[in-house]
């Protein structure tokens, strides 16, 4: 059988890999990764790691077991298609079968790069030196509120920090959630006792504090900087493989690259979504899950000569901030009926939005059941009532 390399160890890539052996693939698999860590879990690192209530969140995959060659602290730099080879620090790789999985990277404050005291959140060792700064409970500046600036300052005022969010729009999760949405979610932070400064902008980071552009100075002990992340692609720049304007490997529906026999997943590629008419970028844990299984499939189709398989996934995502449990499944757009059950006051409310009358997303705090059963109405495409949907007292599936 042919040698399949993996270029990336994180969750998508480790699945791949481990998908590969569960769908019977026999052959050599290689897992190249850039850090020097076992590899592991994501999540946690905004959550249980970084306030030490885990040590660390290495995946409990039985590499040697499973006859997946792990080769850790292995940058890939380049890749030659001509030759079937990726170029790493330590000589060049051939393959026969590629999957790109180098996930996302962090976007930086221009400007603040190396900055002492300026933090990102994305690895573990973004992790581990954010440990001791928490337990020293310096007042604290987040510069975005998104996910993970959100779980950040969730756990941030846990450790007992004072702690000010600046975020440049006019409100939290601009980028995910309508104004309508998101303006409960803001008095998460307030709730929590933290500070949120929306509509704010960064000018400067100097020893000490932050300055914004309103001229306005915050004393900052510590800075994390969470306004997103962009595709880990540099390295494929000119290699032939085609990239989207978002940097994303853009991949086709069956997540097959450009280039013969090279395949994408996880937070570094895009796919072409027939259920919503889009192509999608899913900077989530779920699509790291599941594409690697359609990967592993088509993988083997292609040596079997079999049908290969399409990736359409109602996309899904959770988020632990201020107490609560958040959850999303689906894909909505700014035309879409939005709808709300029950009241954002409470602690537990959903909002559905609604395409030609069947549903098409669901956000859920703290109701997972509404969750479960509208992540089921969304694959099924069935049509919903709106008028009993926005009962929370009725079940979704009966709506
Ligand atoms: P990554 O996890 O980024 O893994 C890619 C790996 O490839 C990395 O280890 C990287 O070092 C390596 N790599 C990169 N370039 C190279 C190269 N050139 N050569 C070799 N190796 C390379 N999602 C949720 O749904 N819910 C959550 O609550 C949630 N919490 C999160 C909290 C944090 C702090 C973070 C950072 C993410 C969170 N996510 C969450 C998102 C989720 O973790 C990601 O979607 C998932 O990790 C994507 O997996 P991936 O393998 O595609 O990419």
């Amino acid at each position: 059988q042919p040698a399949v390399v993996v270029a990336g160890a994180g969750m998508a890539g480790v699945q791949t890999a481990v998908a590969l052996r569960e769908q019977g693939f026999t052959g050599p698999v290689t897992l190249l990764g850039a850090e020097p860590h076992q590899p592991y879990d994501r999540p946690p690192l905004s959550k249980a790691v970084l306030l030490g209530k885990a040590e660390d969140s290495a995946f409990d995959v039985d590499f040697e077991g499973l006859r997946i060659e792990l080769r850790l602290g292995v940058e890939v730099t380049g890749l030659r298609a001509a030759d079937h080879e990726v170029d790493t620090e330590a000589g060049p790789v051939p393959y026969d079968v590629l999957v790109l999985a180098t996930g996302a990277e962090p976007l930086t404050l221009p400007g603040t790069e190396g900055v002492p005291g300026v933090h990102l959140l994305r690895t573990l060792d973004d992790a581990e030196r954010l440990r001791p700064v928490l337990a020293a409970t310096p007042a604290i500046v987040v510069v975005g509120a998104g996910w993970i600036g959100a779980e950040f300052a969730t756990a941030a005022r846990e450790a007992g920090c004072e702690v000010t969010v600046v975020e440049a729009a006019d409100r939290v999760l601009a980028g995910a959630l309508p104004a309508e949405v998101a303006a409960p979610m803001a008095g998460w932070y307030a709730e929590a006792g933290a500070r949120l400064e929306t509509g704010a902008r960064v000018a400067a980071i100097e020893p000490g504090r932050v300055l914004l552009a309103d001229g306005r100075a915050l004393p900052a002990g510590a800075v994390v900087v969470g306004i997103g992340a962009r595709p880990a692609t540099g390295w494929l720049a000119g290699s032939g493989v085609e990239l989207g304007p978002d940097g994303s490997v853009t991949a086709d529906a069956r997540l097959r690259t450009s280039l013969p026999d090279v395949h994408a997943v996880g937070d570094c590629a895009s796919f072409p979504s027939a259920r919503y008419g889009a192509r999608l970028l899913v900077h989530h844990w779920d699509n790291a899950l599941q594409g690697p299984r359609t990967v592993a499939a088509n993988i083997l189709a292609g040596l079997t000569g079999g049908p290969e398989q399409t990736y359409d996934p109602v996309p899904y995502f959770w988020s632990e901030q201020f107490g609560r449990f958040v959850q999303y499944a689906g894909h909505h757009a700014g035309a879409d009926t939005l709808l709300w059950r029950g009241d954002p006051a409470e602690a537990a409310w959903s909002v559905c939005w609604l395409r030609d009358g069947t549903l098409v997303a669901v956000l859920a705090v703290g109701r997972p059941r509404d969750l479960a059963q509208g992540r089921k109405l969304i694959e099924s495409g069935a049509a919903l009532d709106p008028a009993r949907a926005a009962d929370p007292t009725v079940a979704l599936k009966s709506a």
